[in-house]
């Protein structure tokens, strides 16, 4: 029962004194699909299924989810240096760079995410069916780019880094045209389009891109006519972090019995303590593409907040 457990963890946070700072209404928040029953139909965006980009097949039979995805969850690549080519031919090459990398690399059976979007803004399937069970809107592919959360999300991978630059116009037309087309099969409300950060310690989508989410969330809800509450939000801390939050991290790290000073610098003691909480705790590395690309062990986000709450 995913609700009563959102319930369960929001409850700690409250007691934990993370209200204000660490605890975002993120997960938390109860699925407010009954917003968006009444909105619009929305039109599908042309997407480029998995034979148009001569996909190689799934090593095992795809899983269809009977039912739809709660999250709708915005990646982005990593992909070196923000290509300023915007064809199509491009498209489905990182398509098919992305299944290679993660069926020879990562052995997953397919492409991790349901869908990719290049910088050009062309939109291609990504794992095997997930088109199909899109259009149908009834069931959901089950994919692999947020680690212990697949079964409640549809994750979409951007072409690029977004740490420090912006998305291409391209690509973010393409972004709200798609994820408005999901929430409008899936009937999800715009509350529940996330940044991968949002579940995994992870900096996916890039600081530039999650800045932008609340006026993605904005878009969509507009194009479906419905409104909806903004969701809170968890901090990232990253090595070199200064903050009460990192403090507040440090003496909860202490408290489960790591020996790391209480000074609120994120510091290597602190990045290695945080690792090693986390490994302890059976937390997977987030999955997605941008991950591959990047060492992020030894960030500290939402997953790991959890868990460092005292009980
Ligand atoms: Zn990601």
């Amino acid at each position: 029962m995913p609700g009563k457990r959102s319930i369960d963890r929001r409850t700690l946070l409250l007691r934990s004194g993370l209200a204000v700072t660490a605890m975002g209404t993120a997960l938390a928040a109860v699925p407010a699909q009954a917003s968006a029953t009444d909105s619009r139909r929305v039109e599908a965006p042309h997407i480029y299924d998995t034979g148009n980009w001569q996909a190689r097949p799934p090593r095992e039979p795809i899983t269809l989810l009977n039912h739809p995805p709660t999250y709708i969850v915005v990646h982005h690549t990593v992909e070196p240096g923000n290509t300023d080519d915007y064809s199509l031919d491009r498209a489905f090459a990182i398509s098919r760079s992305i299944q290679n990398f993660h069926m020879d690399s990562n052995g997953w059976i397919d492409t991790g995410q349901q869908f990719t979007i290049s910088r050009g803004g062309y939109i291609t399937e990504g794992r095997h069916r997930s088109l199909e069970a899109l259009t149908g809107g009834t069931q959901h592919v089950l994919g692999a780019n947020v680690a212990n959360h697949n079964s409640e999300v549809i994750g979409i991978e951007n072409e690029g880094l977004y740490m420090e630059v912006d998305v291409p116009q391209t690509l973010w037309d393409s972004l709200v045209s798609l994820v408005a087309y999901i929430a409008s099969q899936y009937n999800i409300s715009p509350e529940m389009i996330r940044g991968h950060r949002d579940f995994n310690s992870t900096a996916c989508p890039g600081d530039v891109l999650y800045a932008r989410l609340p006026e993605l969330r904005q878009a969509v809800a507009d194009r479906l006519g419905v409104s909806f509450r903004e969701p809170g939000s968890t901090p990232l801390l990253r090595p070199g972090d200064r903050s009460e939050d990192v403090l507040l991290a440090q003496r909860r790290l202490r408290a489960h019995g790591y020996d790391v000073p209480a000074h609120g610098v994120f510091d290597q003691a602190t990045r290695e303590a945080v690792a090693a909480f986390a490994a302890s705790n059976g937390l997977a590395q987030p999955t997605c593409q941008a991950c591959a690309h990047t060492e992020e062990r030894g960030y500290l986000g939402r997953d790991v907040w959890e868990l460092l709450t005292p009980r």
